[in-house]
C-alpha cells in the first residue's frame, strides 16, 4: 500500500478528542498520514512518520469530508417559479412536491441518473464526500423502485421515501396508499435501500401512518429515519425515538418533551437550515438541543422545492449565524454528526482507521467556514485516499 503524508496543516480537525483539543480533536501545525484508503496517523507535524509521498498543505486547514445525511436528488424538473412566488409572499406547503413527481415520472432513467451525478459533483466540489439520498418523487411501485436503483448507482446511503406525500392518484384514499407503501412498494424497494423514511406532517402522513410505515420497513430489514416536526408540532420526533430511528430530521418545532426524548435516546437531531432559508421559516433552535445533550447533525436537504442547495458550508454558516451554534459545533455536526445520523463510524473523522475522506480549505482554520460565508474555500477534496478535487 502507498502511504502519503500531508504536512504543514495549520489546523487539523480529527473529531477525535484523544488526538487533539476539544470535541473536534483539533491539532495545530499538524500532519496526516494516509495508507491507501484509510488514515494511518494524525498528530503534530514535528512527529510525523515518513511516507512514500509528501504533500504540503501550505498552512491550510484540513477537516473530514462533510457527511450530508439528508438529500432528495432523484428528481427531474424545475421549481424556480414556485421559489420566486414564495419569495414574493406565498407560504410553503407540502403539496409542491407534486410538481416534481410529475416531472420525475416523465424523465428517463438516464436523465435522472445524470441529474444525481451532476448534484453529487457539485457537492463534492464543496467538500461533501458521503451522501445520503432518497426516493420520493415517483410514488408508484415502479417509479419508487427505479429511483432507488438509480440512487444506489451513486451512493450506499439510499433511503426509501415512498411516504413523501400521498400519491396524487390516492388523494381520496390515503389508507390505500399507506397499504401500497407498506406492501407491494416496500417489497419492490427494500432490496435497493438501506433506510426507510416518512414525511410525518400535516398534509403528508400522521403519527399512526408513520408508525405503520416505519414498522413495516423495519420488518423488511430497513432502518428508520423520519422527516419530523418541520412545519408544525407533531408526533414525529417522539416516534423516531420510540422506534430507535437513526435520525429525526428538521426538528424545527419542538416541545420540551420532544427535546427530552431526543436527549434520552440514540436518535440524532438532523437540522436542515437550507429549508428554513428557502422557505423563510423560523430557524430550528440548535442551542436548545445541544444544551440538552442531544447529538445534532447538519445537512443540506438538497431538493428542488424547499432547499435547493448542495452546500454544507452554507448550512454551517447559517447554523452559526442564526441557530446558536458555535463554529466548532457546526463543523462537528456537518462531519461527525452526519456520520452519527447514518450510524457510520468510518467517516466523519480523521483518526487512524477512518476512511481517508478529507477537505482542505484555502484558510488557516475551519472557523472560516462561518467567518467567510459564501466564499468558495474548499480547494482540495480527497476521497478514499485519492485527491478528487
Ligand atoms: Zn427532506
Amino acid at each position: 500500500m502507498t502511504t502519503t503524508v500531508i504536512t504543514h496543516i495549520a489546523g487539523l480537525v480529527t473529531n477525535d478528542p484523544a488526538l487533539g483539543e476539544g470535541p473536534l480533536g483539533l491539532i495545530e501545525d499538524a500532519a496526516l498520514v494516509l495508507d491507501g484508503e484509510t488514515v494511518a496517523w494524525a498528530g503534530p507535524a514535528s512527529r510525523a512518520p515518513d511516507a512514500d509521498h509528501r504533500v504540503d498543505a501550505g498552512g491550510r486547514a484540513v477537516l473530514p469530508g462533510f457527511v450530508d445525511s439528508h438529500s432528495h436528488l432523484v428528481f427531474a424538473g424545475d421549481r424556480t417559479a414556485e421559489f420566486n412566488a414564495r419569495m414574493s409572499g406565498q407560504p410553503y406547503k407540502a403539496g409542491g412536491i407534486r410538481t416534481t413527481v410529475a416531472a420525475t415520472r416523465a424523465a428517463s432513467d438516464a436523465e435522472l441518473s445524470a441529474n444525481v451525478a451532476r448534484h453529487l459533483r457539485e457537492a463534492l466540489r464543496q467538500g461533501t464526500t458521503t451522501f445520503e439520498t432518497k426516493s420520493g418523487y415517483g410514488l408508484t411501485v415502479e417509479d419508487e423502485a427505479r429511483a432507488l436503483r438509480i440512487a444506489a448507482e451513486h451512493t450506499d446511503e439510499v433511503t426509501y421515501l415512498g411516504a413523501h406525500i400521498v400519491a396524487p392518484e390516492h388523494a381520496d384514499d390515503p389508507a390505500a396508499y399507506v397499504d401500497l407503501v407498506t406492501g407491494p412498494m416496500l417489497d419492490a424497494c427494500a432490496p435497493h435501500a438501506r433506510w426507510i423514511d416518512v414525511f410525518c406532517e400535516k398534509g403528508a402522513f400522521d403519527g399512526d401512518q408513520a408508525r405503520a410505515i416505519l414498522t413495516a420497513g423495519k420488518a423488511k430489514g430497513l432502518l428508520p429515519r423520519i422527516h419530523a416536526n418541520q412545519l408544525s408540532y407533531g408526533p414525529g420526533v417522539q416516534l423516531a425515538v420510540e422506534l430507535d430511528a437513526a435520525s429525526a430530521d428538521h426538528c424545527t418545532h419542538l416541545t420540551d418533551a420532544d427535546v427530552d426524548a431526543l436527549a434520552s435516546g440514540n436518535t440524532v437531531a438532523t437540522l436542515l437550515p437550507g429549508a428554513e432559508f428557502s422557505t423563510r421559516a423560523p430557524w430550528p433552535d440548535a442551542r436548545r438541543l445541544l444544551d440538552a445533550g442531544v447529538t445534532v447533525a447538519l445537512s443540506t436537504d438538497c431538493n428542488p422545492g424547499s432547499s435547493f442547495t448542495s452546500s454544507v458550508p452554507f448550512c454551517v454558516a447559517l447554523a452559526v449565524r442564526d441557530m446558536g451554534m458555535t463554529p466548532d459545533e457546526a463543523v462537528w455536526s456537518a462531519t461527525a454528526g452526519g456520520a452519527a445520523a447514518l450510524r457510520r463510524t468510518d467517516v466523519g473523522r480523521l483518526a487512524p482507521g477512518a476512511r481517508a475522506d478529507l477537505t482542505v480549505l484555502d484558510a488557516p482554520s475551519h472557523v472560516h467556514l462561518a467567518y467567510r460565508p459564501g466564499v468558495p474555500l474548499v480547494t482540495e477534496v480527497w476521497r478514499r485516499g485519492v485527491r478528487v478535487v
